[in-house]
């Protein structure tokens, strides 16, 4: 008999029905292929040739399931811009089931635009091919860069149209794989409907899949998860503000347990330093602007907290008191890993006094001068003069001659720190632009720049222009 072409290995769908709803994709019209990422696939032991022929097209457009998929809507719920909205679940997507990649790790094979769901609400369950190969280069690029990230596994057109704002879009949907889709919003949907054993089973579930180490701690587990939890994003957080990444929703639905940046929606890379950036078009108060994101990561995490004290056994008050003391620890994990970070992007690869001070005075400086944010980095690689920049370059260059290394070494560290090419927002928006009446050239080619974002590559000294004035890109849209 032959092997099946994804070599499913499903945990989720043997959760309790009030997991999820069961319920297959519902099929396109007509599936035609976009994009299929072949190192993903081959990554995760699917052949990229079935994943782009008839079969494969057909099943990652929901029009045919493969043996072994026990197709299932998640449900969460979620905290949007700091308010509760109640249940919100998958309402355009589809768990097809998880597979072990070839690193023996689970990953979630998911549909997002497969149609509706009972957590749609008044939504048609569908995308548009924008938000979908926007979601494919934004997460690829964050991949190269050494993000932990979902990624895109394929990108299908559906042959249907989708209705939005600026009217009649065509439709498409992308498959997207991941560590796990266990959101802060899930474990918030049975706290919030004070079901213990719900969410007990939801902490052992989530302890198995991401921290097996922490099930032998018995009752100590629960808020050892926190822990991890809270390391993980604040590593996360910290890895976004050094590459001047703006998430754009950071709402506890699209807080993955996992430590993975999830949702691709109004998402940006900065080009002009500026701390206040946003860039979703909904987020009116600037609640998740670049400056804020560790705030809200926070934030979030204390949502997470409350959850989990919902389980723990035993005194009540010092439980609290335990928690409080991990969720303080976190601006000080965010810290230490936004510090690292940032040190290597000056080359500096011992801590000493003072560090943060110049890192600081250097953003001061890069906001002063309006400079842009990743290439102004890049040039300090070569230590090239700019102007306004002369006094801190003399305090960095004495800093920089109190390391051990030697200056080629430090180079060397800074070139893997600061990229020559991120997905500029202008190139992304004219990539879809194309994209959207049928051209894929500049896609395929922005992809290209993006496979490795740290190397040097003159053929492509375009792609690190900033825009024009008439190029700015000053809103990005949900989508949905
Ligand atoms: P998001 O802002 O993409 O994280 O989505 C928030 C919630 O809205 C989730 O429950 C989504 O499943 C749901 N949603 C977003 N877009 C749609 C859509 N077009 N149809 C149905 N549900 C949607
Ligand atoms: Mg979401």
């Amino acid at each position: 008999m032959q092997a099946p072409p994804i070599a499913f290995d499903n945990s989720y769908a043997k959760l309790p029905e009030r997991f999820h709803a069961k319920l297959p994709p519902t099929p396109v019209a007509a599936p035609a292929l976009l994009r299929v990422n072949v190192d993903l696939a081959r990554e995760l032991g699917i052949d990229p040739h079935w994943l782009a022929s008839a079969d494969g097209v057909a099943t990652v457009a929901g029009n045919a399931l493969p043996p072994g998929a026990e197709p299932l809507a998640m449900a969460y719920s979620g905290h949007q811009f700091g308010h509760w909205s109640g249940q919100l679940g998958d309402g355009r997507a589809i768990l097809l089931g998880e597979t072990i990649g070839r690193d023996g790790k689970r990953y979630d094979i998911h549909l997002k635009g497969s149609g509706r769901t009972p957590f749609s609400r008044g939504g048609d369950g569908r995308a548009a091919i924008g938000p979908v190969l926007r979601e494919l280069v934004v997460s690829e690029a964050m991949h190269r860069l050494g993000v932990p990230t979902t990624r895109v596994l394929s990108a299908v057109m559906t042959g249907e149209a989708v209705l939005r704002q600026d009217g009649p879009l065509p439709g498409a949907v992308l498959a997207r794989v991941a560590r796990g889709h266990v959101r802060v919003g899930t474990f918030e949907h049975f706290a919030s409907r004070n079901d213990r054993e719900g969410l007990t089973t939801l902490t052992d579930y989530a302890i198995e899949r991401f921290d097996p180490e922490l099930a032998a701690l018995g009752p100590d587990r629960v808020l050892a998860l926190l822990d991890a939890v809270i390391a993980r994003t604040a590593k996360l957080i910290a890895q976004w503000q050094c590459l001047g990444f703006i998430h754009g929703v950071m709402n506890t639905d699209n807080v993955a347990i996992s430590g993975e940046t999830i949702d691709y929606g109004p998402c940006a890379f900065m080009d002009v330093y500026d701390p206040d950036a946003v860039f979703s078009s909904i987020d009116h108060g600037g609640r998740y602007r670049y400056s804020n994101q560790p705030r809200i990561g926070h934030w979030n995490m204390a949502r997470f907290a409350q959850c989990l004290l919902a389980i723990v056994d035993g005194d009540g008050k010092a439980a609290v008191e335990t928690a409080q003391t991990k969720l303080d620890a976190f601006p000080v994990l965010f810290e230490q890993a936004w510090l690292g970070g940032m040190r290597r992007k000056l080359g500096l690869l011992t801590a000493q006094d003072g560090d943060r001070e110049l890192i600081e005075a250097f953003l001061a400086l890069l906001a002063e001068t309006k400079s842009d944010f990743a290439n102004t980095f890049r040039l300090l690689c070569d230590d090239l003069t700019l102007d306004g920049f002369e006094t801190w370059r003399t305090a960095w260059l004495d800093r920089r001659a109190r390391e051990d290394v030697l200056p080629e070494a430090q180079r060397t560290a800074m070139l893997g720190a600061n990229p020559a090419f991120i997905p500029r927002n202008h190139r992304v928006e004219a990539a879809l632009a194309a994209a959207q009446i049928g051209n894929l050239a500049p896609f395929d080619e922005l992809m290209d720049v993006l496979k490795a974002p740290y190397d040097d590559r003159p053929e492509y000294a375009d792609y690190k222009m900033p825009p024009a004035e008439h190029e700015i890109v000053r809103a990005t849209f949900c989508g949905t």
